[in-house]
């Protein structure tokens, strides 16, 4: 059966979810083990980002050794979600952080949107 559903995909040279100041995060933050909390509360640097985030080209630098919490393919353990929903659920968790960074009428955020994929009938 044809899906209608869209495809999460990350928008390159975004990373709004770098910024981790911790009262902008709350609800990520309640989410998280004891021991991923600590790690987190260390990665927050003076201004808010993470201290792994190159704010000028807007990578990570840490990518390949990034904590579990920053990978979107399992954000669904953290917050119990159903792997039906994980598509829908990652894209509503990276517009609200694109929207809190950059705004809802942003390039950024026209971009990640134009950027969601839409299966067609071909994809089964
Ligand atoms: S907010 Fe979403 S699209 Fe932007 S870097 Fe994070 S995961 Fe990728
Ligand atoms: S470790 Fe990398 S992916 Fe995770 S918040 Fe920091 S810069 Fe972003």
């Amino acid at each position: 059966m044809a899906q209608t559903a869209k495809k999460w995909r990350c928008m390159k040279n975004c990373g709004a979810c770098c910024r981790l100041e911790p009262e902008e995060r709350t609800e990520a933050i309640s989410a998280l083990t004891p021991i991923q909390k600590k790690l987190y509360l260390g990665m927050v640097g003076n201004d808010g980002w993470c201290i792994h985030y190159d704010k000028t080209k807007k990578i990570c630098k840490i990518y390949d050794d990034r904590p579990d919490f920053c990978k979107v393919s399992l954000i669904g353990d953290l917050f119990h979600v159903k792997k039906d929903d994980l598509d829908d659920f990652a894209i509503t968790c990276c517009r609200e952080q694109i929207r809190s960074i950059y705004g809802g009428r942003s390039k950024e955020m026209r971009k990640f949107n134009k950027g969601l994929r839409i299966p067609t009938k071909y994809d089964g």
